[in-house]
């Protein structure tokens, strides 16, 4: 008898704190914060919690790592005794030094490395000889679009022999960096965003935080399902300016990412023509198949360097490397409009979107 009450209360405490559980689960809320303070685009982070306080409290240590990330990752800004890409990058006395780096550069260089590797050169952080030249020329050319102008293919022929990544110099015990050739330097735009928002995804998950969106300028990560263990609806932006709908398609994800590579994000105009940011690596040109191509996958950091490195890569070649990658999906606009999807893409679509 005593046996049977202390089993039927031991079931009602179980009871019990399933429906406490549930119920706080129920009573979260849905908050958001935004930034535009790193990466040179606006971060959002939405997400479920019992209150504000609790939200503004995981939110300011989101904000905070993605700001250390921001100051290590940069090729534009130094910042006061700190050694980070833009001081790797520097040339003192006509050449490179080795630099002593935080362990986070080290490993993020590590990773591009694995991805130019990973993608048949396709993208490639060495290019930045190449990339300032773009860059300067798309910079020149959206404060005076009249005087607009493409770079001659000599000037860029010239800065391509000074873009062979075994000439980045990683010790990895030492925790330096050098740039063995005097006229490299690296762009991590196309891998540094994603590598970046992942790692801080990481720490929430590690600390068994979930229910948050990290948006990085499109760089999205889910950490787990929304408050109500319902998965995130995520839009994939429709490139096609004239559209009806921003979102191209819906995708149910929990604990994935999604991150775009777009001809639309980043261009200026030479005689009509639009010039967009992600270069070829064998053309030396803006890679001119696409409108815009999208990564599902878990890590938000394959999901940057990849939807790079597919925007460079013909849609065979491309299908042929997500399907050898477990766990990545993919999604095409090519010029027409005409989408293309790996073949796993729709079972993360929404039906009808
Ligand atoms: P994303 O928006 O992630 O596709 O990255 C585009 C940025 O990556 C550009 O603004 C350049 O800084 C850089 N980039 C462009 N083309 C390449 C490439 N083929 N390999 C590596 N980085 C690239
Ligand atoms: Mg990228």
């Amino acid at each position: 008898m005593k046996k049977r009450f202390v089993s039927s209360l031991l079931m009602l405490s179980i009871l019990l704190s399933c429906l406490i559980f549930s119920s706080c689960e129920r009573s979260k809320q849905k908050y958001s914060e935004y930034s535009f303070d790193y990466f040179d685009t606006v971060t959002t982070i939405t997400g479920y919690a019992t209150d504000r306080e609790e939200f503004d409290a995981v939110a300011a240590e989101i904000l905070t790592e993605l700001g250390e990330y921001h100051r290590l990752f940069t090729i534009y800004h130094r910042f006061d005794g700190l050694e980070n890409l833009c001081t790797v990058n520097e040339l003192v006395d006509g050449a490179h030094r080795t630099v002593t780096v935080d362990r986070r550069i080290v490993d993020m260089l590590l990773y591009a490395k694995d991805m130019y590797e990973k993608t048949n050169g396709h993208v490639n952080i060495a290019l930045g000889s190449v990339l300032s030249i773009w860059h300067d020329y798309r910079e020149e050319g959206m404060n005076d679009p009249a005087a607009a102008k493409i770079p001659p293919m000599d000037k860029l022929t010239a800065a391509a022999a000074h873009t062979d990544i075994q000439n980045l110099v990683i010790d990895e015990e030492a925790c330096t960096v050098t740039l063995t050739d005097p006229e490299m330097t690296l762009d991590v735009g196309a891998i540094a965003k994603g590598y970046a928002v992942e790692m801080v995804a990481r720490t929430l998950e590690e600390r068994g935080i979930s229910g948050y969106v990290i948006n990085v300028g499109g760089n999205v990560r889910t950490v787990g399902a929304k408050g109500d263990g319902t998965p995130w609806t995520v839009g994939v932006e429709n490139p096609q300016e004239d559209a009806a709908d921003p979102y191209f398609a819906y995708l149910y994800l929990q604990g994935e990412s999604l991150v775009t590579s777009g001809s639309y994000q980043r261009y200026y105009v030479v005689a009509g023509k639009r010039y967009h940011h992600i270069i070829d690596p064998d053309t030396l040109m803006p890679e001119d198949l696409y409108l815009s191509v999208s990564v599902v996958c878990k890590s938000s950091a394959d999901g940057d360097a990849l939807s790079t490195a597919l925007f460079c890569m013909s849609p065979e070649e491309g299908l042929a490397l997500v399907e050898s990658l477990p766990g990545v999906e993919a999604h095409w606009v090519l010029n027409d409009g005409t989408r293309v999807t790996s073949p796993g893409w729709s079972g993360y679509e929404q039906q009808g979107s």
